[in-house]
C-alpha cells in the first residue's frame, strides 16, 4: 500500500472579543483565536498536514488570508475542501494524531467533539483521529495564556 505522511503545525494569539474554536468546537472562555479566520488552530495544523502530506503547499496557498472569502471563514469549511482535494487525488486518511498546547481554558471536556467534527470532516471513524491537550506548565507565551497553537500528523493511504 502507498502511504504518504504529512505535518502540521499552528498558533493563534489569545484575545478578547473573539469566540474560541478548536476543531470546529466552541469553547466558552472569555478569550479567543485572533485571525482572518475563525482562527482555529487546530483545524489549520490539520489543513496543513494534509497539504503537507501531497506535498501541496500550506493554507495559505489556498486559502490567502488577504482573500475577503476568507473572513472569520468556518475554517471546518475550509478542511473540508482540502479533504475533497486529496480524495479527488486518489489518497483516504489512514489516521491523525494531533496535540493542543494551551494552559487555559482546560480542553479535555471538549476533546471527544473535536475527535467527532475531525472525523467527519476527513470521512474516517472517530477510531482513527486522536485529539490530545496539554499546558506549556507555564512557560512562554502560550504558559503565559498569550497564545495556543497545535500540532497534527497525518498518515494518507492511497484508495484501492
Ligand atoms: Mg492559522
Amino acid at each position: 500500500m502507498k502511504v504518504r505522511v504529512g505535518f502540521g503545525w499552528d498558533i493563534h494569539r489569545l484575545v478578547e472579543g473573539r469566540r474560541l474554536v478548536l476543531g470546529g468546537v466552541d469553547i466558552p472562555f472569555p478569550k479567543g483565536l485572533l485571525g482572518h479566520s475563525d482562527g482555529d488552530a487546530l483545524a489549520h495544523a490539520v489543513i496543513d498536514a494534509l497539504l503537507g502530506a501531497l506535498a501541496l503547499g500550506d493554507i495559505g496557498t489556498h486559502f490567502p488570508p488577504t482573500d475577503p472569502r476568507y473572513k472569520d471563514a468556518d475554517s471546518m469549511l475550509l478542511l473540508g475542501q482540502v479533504v475533497h482535494m486529496l480524495h479527488s487525488r486518489g489518497w483516504r486518511v489512514g489516521s491523525l494524531d494531533t496535540v493542543i498546547i494551551a494552559e487555559r481554558p482546560v480542553l479535555h471536556p471538549f476533546l471527544d467533539a473535536m475527535r467527532q467534527n475531525l472525523a467527519n470532516s476527513l470521512g474516517v471513524a472517530p477510531q482513527q483521529i486522536s485529539v490530545k491537550a496539554k499546558t506549556a506548565e507555564g512557560l512562554g507565551p502560550i504558559g503565559q495564556q498569550e497564545a495556543i497553537c497545535a500540532y497534527a500528523v497525518v498518515l494518507l493511504e492511497e484508495q484501492g
